[in-house]
C-alpha cells in the first residue's frame, strides 16, 4: 500500500491558515516541501495492537519467569516467520538485589547485506514490581506500554518491510535490537529503604538499569556494528502520549531528532511529537550512544511539574487499557516514513 500524504497535508495547511484568497502564498510556499516525502507503506496499528495484546497475554515478562521465556521464543519466531535474520544473545546479569537474571537480547536484521543501516532499539522485558503503584507495590504488572508497545511496533515494521515488493523496499537495511533486563533497576525514589548493592557499579559509570544494552555494548552483535543511527522506542503505546526532545538524544544525535520530529509534523503527528526539550533520561540509548551508535529516544514523558513520566509508569495501570492505536500509528508511521527517507 502506498501513502499519498500530499492531499491531507495540503488540506491541513489550508485549514490552519484559515484562508482562501489573501494567504494563498502561504500554502503555496509550504507545498513543495511536503512533496519531498517518499512513498512509505501504511503502518497497520491494528496489527501492532494485536502484537502488544499477545505479549500481555503471556503475563509479565519478568526475567527468570516462564512467561519471559515463552515471550522471547514467540518474538524470535515472529521475526523468523517474516524472513529476517535472527540472532539471540543470551547472558546472565546480576540485578541490584543480587539476583541472577537469565536474559537474552534479540537481534533481527532486514536486508542484512545493505551497507547503510538504521537500528530500531526497544526493550522486551517488564519491571518485576509496580513500585510506583498506590497499593500493589510488589506486584508484577503487564507492561503494555512499558515493554510491549515498542516490541509491537518493531514486529509490525518487520512484517511490513518484508511484505513490500522490490519497488517499495527502503534503501537502507533495518535492524531490530530488542534488549532484555532493561527495567530491573533500582529506583531511589521508591526503594530508598533497599540497599543498592550495585552502588559501586553505578559510580563506575554503569547502572542497575539497562542491563541488556550494557551487555550488548560490550559484546556487540553483529560484531563491529556501525549503523547510520538508532531510534529507541520506549513507552510508545499509551493514549495521549507526549514525546519531548530528550537531552541525551539531542547531545548525541540532534540531526536525527530533528529529522524524526519534522517527519512527524509533516505527516500530522505533532500532537504526539512536541517541539519541547527535556532533561536526559537513563535508558538504553545511553549505552548504545557510548558504544558509538548515535541513538535518539522516543519515550512518553513531558517535563511538567511532578508528573515527569505518565501516571501509569511502573504501576499496575500499565495494562492494555492504556494502549491507544492512534499512538501506535503515530510512532510506527513516523519511524517508517523516516526510514523511507534514507
Ligand atoms: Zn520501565
Amino acid at each position: 500500500m502506498k501513502l499519498s500524504r500530499l492531499a491531507p497535508v495540503a488540506l491541513a495547511a489550508l485549514l490552519l491558515t484559515g484562508c482562501f484568497d489573501n494567504k494563498k502564498s502561504t500554502t503555496e510556499t509550504s507545498a513543495p516541501e511536503q512533496e519531498k516525502l517518499p512513498a512509505a507503506p501504511s503502518f497497520n496499528a491494528d496489527s501492532a495492537y494485536a502484537y502488544v495484546a499477545k505479549q500481555v497475554a503471556f503475563g509479565p515478562r519478568v526475567p527468570n519467569s516462564a512467561a519471559h521465556v515463552r515471550t522471547g521464543d514467540w518474538v524470535v519466531s515472529k521475526f523468523k516467520s517474516y524472513g529476517l535474520t535472527v540472532r539471540e544473545q543470551p547472558f546472565e546479569a546480576i540485578a541490584f538485589d543480587g539476583k541472577m537474571l537469565r536474559s537474552r537480547n534479540i537481534i533481527a536484521q532486514f536486508q542484512p547485506q545493505a551497507a547503510r543501516r538504521v537500528t530500531i532499539f526497544t526493550h522486551w522485558d517488564t519491571r518485576p514490581f509496580a513500585d510506583k503503584d498506590k497499593d500493589k507495590k510488589n506486584a508484577p504488572f503487564d507492561g503494555a506500554s512499558d515493554g510491549a508497545s515498542g516490541v509491537g511496533i518493531a514486529l509490525e515494521m518487520a512484517r511490513l518491510l518484508a511484505a513490500q515488493p522490490d519497488s517499495l523496499t527502503p534503501a537502507v537495511g533495518v535492524d531490530f535490537i530488542l534488549f532484555d533486563a532493561e527495567d530491573y533497576g533500582y529506583d531511589s525514589s521508591t526503594q530508598g529503604e533497599l540497599k543498592n548493592q550495585l552502588a559501586a557499579l553505578e559510580s563506575q559509570g554503569g547502572s542497575s538499569w539497562c542491563l541488556g544494552s550494557q551487555y550488548w555494548a560490550k559484546n556487540m552483535v553483529p560484531a563491529n556494528y556501525k549503523p547510520n543511527y538508532g531510534i529507541l522506542l520506549d513507552m510508545v503505546g499509551a493514549k495521549n502520549a507526549k514525546f519531548s526532545r530528550e537531552d541525551t538524544s539531542l547531545q548525541n544525535a540532534r540531526d536525527v531528532v530533528d529529522k524524526v520530529w519534522n517527519v512527524a509534523a509533516q505527516i500530522g503527528f505533532s500532537d504526539f511529537f512536541l517541539f519541547q526539550d527535556s532533561p536526559g533520561i537513563t535508558d538504553d540509548h545511553v549505552f548504545t550512544n557510548k558504544a558509538g551508535v548515535r541513538t535518539i529516544d522516543i519515550i512518553d514523558h513531558l517535563p511538567v511539574g511532578d508528573d515527569y513520566f505518565p501516571a501509569y509508569h511502573h504501576t499496575t495501570d500499565d495494562n492494555l487499557s492504556v494502549i491507544d492505536k492512534r499512538t501506535l500509528k503515530a510512532v510506527g508511521q513516523t519511524v517508517l516514513q523516516t526510514i523511507y527517507g534514507e
